[in-house]
């Protein structure tokens, strides 16, 4: 297997790889063995201007004189070169997420979709032309944005990375993006096979540095039009701040505390096992993880018991073992977060019905655990965890499940269990979140828009609107009219 372990990675600016100004370099291990993974330069204030500037020139160049039909094909180009080095890829992520192989794989594939996608879907840029009357004849324009800074987190770098790239390069824009300092490596490598299939120098940059400076230096840069950004909604917000002065345009993916809401009704068959993998997919570090299950009180008993036995006979270990169902967390601080947290709930009064103590050894693992007998005022049923941990919640009726699912200051997802379809749909308007699952627990496919309401962010990725989000709209006035234009009567 050719993955290239202890590789050195530069950073990505103008189609190549570069040092960084201040020539420092990170050490990343893996989050699984703690064994050295990479050395992977470390990006400053200098080196987002130099991104900076190397995506105005190619914007300004050759990337901006670029025909909508070569894009396409760039972007199908890429998706094939993505595809044909998915092994590498797929070890490569699994080695510095930790997350297990057969999720990675689900996830390449999906990013190759979204290029896919994206290059079908600029065949549906276009302006339009509409009658006003009189003389006057209108036509509209849509141009790209601009430079779009992008900021990922290190939950899903591979994946997250194509939700970002294929609508900004389909709209015509350029590229900073900032990979969370952890898990840069298969952004780098993606750009690296952007270059190699053709994409102009400049067209994209990929600067790994610190949030607090790099990321907030990107966010405050005048030659930057508008901020992708996905990530925590603390984040979220010092973003709009810092965005403030220039007028960035934003997209806000955030947080998520998301209900998965099961009637006695369901077919449990179906709802146990979809429920466990909707939270401990990924480890639970998902912004979409249903992470509080709230169930109807006459099913309760049932459904802690045969969840929690599902949950404990989830496979968890070695990343690179095609059986893991669940692999390690990202590191051990942020295991010690998790922990943490599940002791709270502990004092709060939850108890603990599976794991609930980290895992000795090696790594940053952490067993599936549910928290029972919660109440939704606790802190565990609040706050985003972030981890394999579940709180599960009794409710007597229709209107309490939707005044619970409600009941938190998220709103990014939820999943309703139900035999009765019309009550599937009624509940599905009363809940405020992005996308809602009527016996389904899948939630992102290309095509589909995906985000937030409430403080779960705003704007939406993966739907042919996000093109919007990358593009300006310019009015055109042409007068016909034989006569001169003389309002003043000159
Ligand atoms: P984070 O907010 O700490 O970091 C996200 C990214 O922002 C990183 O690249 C980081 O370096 C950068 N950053 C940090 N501070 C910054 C600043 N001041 N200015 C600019 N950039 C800055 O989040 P995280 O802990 O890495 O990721 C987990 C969070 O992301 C969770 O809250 C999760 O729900 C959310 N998330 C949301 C979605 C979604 O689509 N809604 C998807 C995945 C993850």
């Amino acid at each position: 297997m050719a993955v290239a372990t202890e590789r050195e990675y530069g950073l990505f600016i103008n189609g190549e790889s570069t040092e960084p100004a201040s020539g420092e370099i990170r050490e990343l291990s893996e989050p699984a063995t703690g064994e050295p993974l990479a050395r992977v330069a470390s990006a400053g204030e200098e080196d987002v201007d130099r991104a900076v500037a190397a995506a105005q020139a190619a914007l300004a160049g050759d990337w901006g004189k670029t025909p909508p039909t070569e894009r396409s094909r760039l972007l199908h180009a890429l998706a094939d070169a993505i595809q044909a080095n998915r092994k590498e890829l797929a070890e490569l992520e699994a080695r510095n997420v930790g997350k297990a192989i057969s999720s990675v794989k689900a996830e390449l594939a999906q990013g190759v979709e979204n290029f896919r996608f994206y290059a079908s879907a600029i065949a549906s840029i276009a302006g339009r032309s509409n009658p006003i009357g009189g003389s006057l004849l209108f036509y509209s324009l849509k141009e790209p944005v601009g430079v779009a800074g992008q900021i990922v987190p290190w939950n899903y770098p591979l994946m997250m990375t194509t939700w970002k790239l294929a609508p900004a390069l389909a709209a015509g824009c350029t590229i900073v993006l900032k990979p969370d300092s952890a898990t840069p490596l298969t952004a780098l490598r993606m750009a690296e096979l952007a270059a190699e299939v053709g994409f102009p120098p400049g067209t994209l940059n990929v600067v790994p540095g610190p949030g607090t400076t790099v990321g907030a230096h990107l966010v405050r840069h005048p030659g930057v039009d508008k901020i992708a950004f996905t990530g925590s909604t603390a984040t979220g917000s010092e973003i709009m701040r810092l965005g403030a002065d220039t007028i960035k345009r934003l997209t806000l993916e955030l947080g998520g505390k998301s209900p998965n809401i099961v009637f006695a009704d369901a077919n449990l068959e179906d709802a146990i096992p979809s429920s466990v993998w909707s939270i401990y997919y990924s480890a639970g570090q998902s912004c979409e993880a249903r992470s509080r299950m709230l169930v109807e009180a006459s099913l309760y008993d049932e459904f802690v018991s045969s969840f929690s036995e599902a949950a404990k006979r989830l496979k968890v270990g070695d990343p690179l073992e095609a059986e893991t169902q669940v692999g390690s967390l990202i590191s051990p601080e942020h295991r010690d977060k998790v922990h943490g947290f599940v002791e709270q709930g502990r004092e709060e009064g939850a108890e603990v019905v599976a794991g609930g103590e980290p895992l000795e050894g090696k790594g940053a693992f952490y067993p599936p655990t549910v928290l029972a007998n919660v109440d939704n005022r606790m802190t565990v049923a609040q706050e985003e965890i972030f981890g394999p941990v579940v709180t599960i919640t009794p409710f007597e009726d229709e209107k309490e499940a939707a005044r619970l699912a409600n009941d938190v200051k998220y709103g990014l997802m939820a999943t309703i269990w139900t035999g009765d379809p019309a009550r599937g749909h009624r509940l599905a308007r009363r809940i405020k979140a992005g996308t809602v699952g009527i016996n389904m627990p899948y939630t992102a496919f290309p095509g589909i828009p995906f985000g937030g309401y409430k403080q779960s962010g705003f704007g939406r990725e993966l739907g042919l609107d996000t093109l919007e989000l990358y593009l300006e709209t310019k009015s055109v006035l042409v007068s016909t009219s034989p006569k001169p234009f003389n309002p003043f009567g000159l």
